[in-house]
């Protein structure tokens, strides 16, 4: 995956640390998702990158929001969304919250237990819900699994119960886990989703949408040995595809399709620009010997995916180096986690890198701002920094 020229320019130029958005890249991602998924609503999960100029950028281009607190919802609203393009898609709510939402005009909400739609039934009377369904998270790189959702049947028994408490049994939802890497999860989910609608309509209750959630995948990350990660991206897209014609000519109302992306829409579209601490050579525990290398951005100010999946990283002016070491790479703090795959898996870097040497950190434009933390070791946020082609270059 190569960069844009608007980003790598913006990496170029900045004259020190920060996360910078290539918001032309983030509109191309969307309308790619939409071209590939025709009539399909976009609500954006608003955690993974709650940048104002990001989230407007969507909402200018007819994207709604996934908002999972009330906060959430008053940034989303702060675009110029309106609220019927939010929805309040966390399943965990207190009744303050519930009340909160509603007053802001939020009408529809995810659910997953009776007793969470009991108090949607009291503090926000005839909203919409959608039930979440569980699924195995398998074949994602974060499951998702045990806190969501619910088994068919219980889905069943929870809706039936917001239908009998005044409020509109609207839709069902799945999140097949984040950055996930088949297609087949795409698969079982909507053969649940299936199995549920047939269900519920032997019910007399006829959602109006389905929500096939968030989990389509970045394309630009590493694994912990440096090789690109590679998702199928187009066979998803493919059984997604078939899967809503399916749903779609199940049920005897038209059905809406939304889908809720957060990291497939930013993550390849934000880069750190970050420096070099030190490249150190140090004696490890089991007497031979490794180099270190140190930057300035690691898991708690951008990278705390880091255990995770591997951030492709760029040496500017060190392109044409052929003398590279195996280093493993860490970030700033004094916590031993914020290294890259726990200190196991070296990547090769220059030989020559110096103390404030500049590092692009590709790939980083997911859950970065949201999974910063606050002043650990006296290190501050990174400065998050929008860019944008000229009028009329894009
Ligand atoms: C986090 C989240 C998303 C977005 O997940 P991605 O893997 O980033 O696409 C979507 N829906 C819900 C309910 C979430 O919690």
């Amino acid at each position: 995956m190569e960069i844009s020229t608007r980003l790598a320019t913006a990496l170029a130029t900045a004259p020190a640390d920060r996360l910078l958005y290539d918001l032309d890249g983030i509109e191309d991602q969307y309308d790619r998702l939409r071209a590939e998924l025709p009539g399909v609503r976009v609500r954006f999960a608003l955690k993974a990158c709650p940048v104002d100029d990001v989230l407007r950028c969507l909402a200018d281009r007819g994207a709604g929001f996934d908002a999972a607190s009330p906060a959430e919802i008053v940034q989303a609203l702060g675009t110029g969304a309106p609220a019927d393009r939010v929805h309040y898609g966390n399943t965990v709510k207190s009744d303050h919250d519930i009340a909160e939402a509603h007053r802001l005009g939020v009408r529809t909400f995810a659910t997953d237990s009776v007793e969470d739609v009991t108090a949607i039934a009291r503090h926000a009377p005839g909203a919409r819900v959608f039930c979440r369904l569980a699924t195995s998270g398998e074949g994602a790189l974060w499951g998702l699994s045990r806190k969501f959702g619910c088994a068919p049947d219980d889905a069943v028994r929870v809706l039936a119960t917001a239908r009998a408490a005044g409020l509109v049994p609207a839709g069902l939802s799945v999140h097949v886990g984040s950055q996930q890497m088949t297609g087949e999860a795409w698969q079982q989910a909507l053969d649940t989703l299936a199995e549920v609608l047939v269900a519920l309509h032997g019910l007399g209750i006829v959602p109006d949408h389905v929500n096939l959630g968030g989990g389509l995948p970045a394309l630009g990350y590493l694994d912990r040995h440096g090789n690109p990660l590679e998702p199928p991206l187009d066979k998803m897209f493919t059984v997604l595809r078939e899967g809503m014609e399916r749903l779609d000519a199940l049920t005897p109302a038209p059905l809406d399709l939304v889908m809720e992306p957060g990291r497939h829409l930013v993550a390849d579209h934000g880069a750190v620009r970050a420096h070099v601490s030190r490249l150190t050579r140090r004696r490890q525990p089991d007497g031979t010997d490794a180099h270190w290398l140190y930057l300035s951005c690691g898991k708690f100010n951008g990278l705390y995916e880091m255990d995770q999946v591997t951030h492709r990283l760029v040496f500017p002016g060190h392109r044409d180096a052929t003398d590279l070491v195996p280093a493993v790479v860490a970030g700033p703090t004094c916590d031993s986690d914020d290294a890259y795959g726990g200190g196991r898996h070296p990547l090769r870097v220059p030989r020559s890198l110096a103390s404030g040497d500049p590092v692009w950190i590709l790939s980083a434009g997911a859950y970065a701002t949201s999974y910063t933390t606050q002043g650990f070791n006296g290190i501050s946020p990174l400065p998050c920094v929008s860019t944008r082609a000229p009028e009329g270059h894009h």
